[in-house]
């Protein structure tokens, strides 16, 4: 099958190498004999709803996430169909403050979110660094990353985190919990590249994908791979998170 990914900003948003998450899901997608048909999507690009069945978004500095807000806005009506339409989406850190309604930022400027994610975010003094351990209860899994961001998010009561914070700071350095998750929309504050080590989110986002390209609710399975180096990367980062993480929750 041939799935179409939008990489939203490439060009403004990817620190990290946030770029890598799209390499991981294209040869995951290949190993499996699955096609991926990624096109960037920028400032003053048309986008259309219909034509996706994967979003992605990366992370940056407080001046690229200002340089793509207006133009994120004139998107927002389309981003939100897209999402309604089935499509999944994983958004990283600076992409996953501007899912929700605004990012304030140390000076006060507030960045107008697209209201996709039931949060906001509001920087603070100390930028909060370091491996990130997470427990995804709701898929029996963790996750293993890296986070560099002065925001603090706070999700909305009753939203839904994408894990509890086993060690790091996660969305805010106090609540415990990091990320949000809405039905086939991941928002995270994990870099690393994020899905490298952690191949259980690669392909829950790509049965998503091949799902809403089928048109077919249902993700299909998709059959199991080795995947020895990417868990001897996943104990790796997830030891340097019990040595070095933030404070623990
Ligand atoms: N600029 C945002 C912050 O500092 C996001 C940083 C990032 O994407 N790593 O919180």
């Amino acid at each position: 099958m041939k799935a179409r990914v939008v990489h939203l900003y490439a060009d403004y948003l990817n620190i990290y190498a946030d770029r890598g998450n799209i390499a991981v899901l294209a040869r995951r997608a290949a190993w499996r004999g699955h096609e991926l048909d990624v096109v960037n999507v920028s400032i003053g690009d048309p986008f259309d709803p219909g034509e996706c069945d994967l979003l992605y978004i990366g992370g940056g500095q407080d001046r690229e996430q200002a340089l793509v807000t207006a133009d994120l806005a004139s998107k927002a009506d389309a981003l939100h169909a897209a999402v309604a339409g089935g499509a999944a989406m994983l958004a990283v850190c600076g992409g996953y403050q501007l899912l929700g309604r605004f990012y304030r930022d140390r000076e006060g400027a507030e960045l107008l979110g697209i209201g996709l994610l039931p949060l906001h975010t509001i920087a603070g003094e100390r930028r909060m660094i370091g491996d990130v351990l997470l427990d995804c209860d709701w898929a029996g899994q963790t996750l293993a990353g890296f986070e560099n961001h002065a925001g603090r998010t706070v999700l909305d009561a009753g939203a839904r985190p994408l894990g509890r914070v086993v060690h790091g700071f996660g969305n805010d350095g106090e609540s415990g919990f990091e990320g949000c998750r809405l039905d086939r929309v991941v928002g995270t504050y994990l870099h690393g590249p994020l899905l490298p080590r952690n191949p259980w989110l690669a392909d829950w986002l790509l049965g998503c994908a091949l799902a809403h390209a089928a048109g077919d609710p249902e993700a299909p399975a998709l059959e199991a791979l080795g995947d020895e180096l990417e868990a001897d990367a996943h104990a790796v980062a997830a030891s340097r998170a019990r040595k070095r993480g933030g404070r623990p929750a």
